[in-house]
């Protein structure tokens, strides 16, 4: 095992476990939950890497020693009420949703694919990637709050989809309340917001690094 001080492997630890839903995220449908998965995604495995300031082979070396401890002591009560931003990418003029479709592809291309993709236009991705093998065992639902205000009853084939309320495993067991903060997407666009007026001026460069690293801190603090 590698040789760590002690706030060090804390700091791992902590971090680890606040990344149990975007570890599980990546998990094959049939892989039991309460079981800590052998291998870490990728982009997991990298996000510990930076943080922690360790090699990558070094965060394997840490999951194999540590998986059970993390996974064994996790608190259930509010699962991912708070987002870790894996990945982000630009999108050049507009939100394409063949970009999306893209970069969600260009996110997962290694490792396992998660069950679930949010995304408030998933009916027109849906319609667009429809035969397209990458998608097929993913539900690509809408979140709740877009669901109720921005798509139409009378559309069937969205109604069939994306529905949230058709899938019940994004529910908790009282069927009331879900289990994913599906808002999340939303709610981490406001706190972007506050930095627009701080990124407008600045050039392509200067923008990369600032949000990089206020994107790496927001991280830390989740
Ligand atoms: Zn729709």
């Amino acid at each position: 095992m590698p040789t760590l001080s002690v706030p060090s492997l804390f700091h791992f630890i902590c971090i680890s476990k606040q990344l149990r839903n975007d570890i599980l995220l990546a998990q094959p449908a049939e892989e039991p939950e309460d079981e800590a998965p052998e291998v870490l995604p990728p982009s997991v495995t990298k996000l510990l890497a930076d943080s922690c300031a360790i090699s990558l082979e070094d965060v394997g070396l840490l999951w194999d020693e540590l998986r059970q401890l993390i996974w064994g002591t996790y608190d259930f009560v509010t699962p991912c009420l708070d987002l870790v931003i894996l990945k982000y990418g630009h999108f050049y003029g507009a939100e394409g949703v063949n970009s999306v479709a893209n970069f969600m592809k260009n996110v997962f291309s290694t490792g396992p694919k998660p069950k679930h993709i949010f995304f408030d236009n998933n009916c027109t991705l849906k319609r667009m990637v429809q035969d397209d093998e990458f998608f097929a065992n993913i539900g690509l639902t809408v979140d709740v709050f877009h669901w109720s205000c921005k798509h139409s009853t009378r559309d069937t084939f969205c109604q069939q989809h994306c529905n949230p309320y058709r899938y019940p495993e994004l529910q908790n067991n009282d069927g009331l309340s879900w289990y994913f903060n599906s808002s999340i997407a939303e709610q981490t666009n406001v706190w972007f917001g506050g930095y627009h007026a701080i990124c407008r001026e600045m050039g392509v460069h200067k923008f990369n690094f600032f949000l990089d690293e206020m994107i790496y801190r927001r991280n830390e603090d989740v």
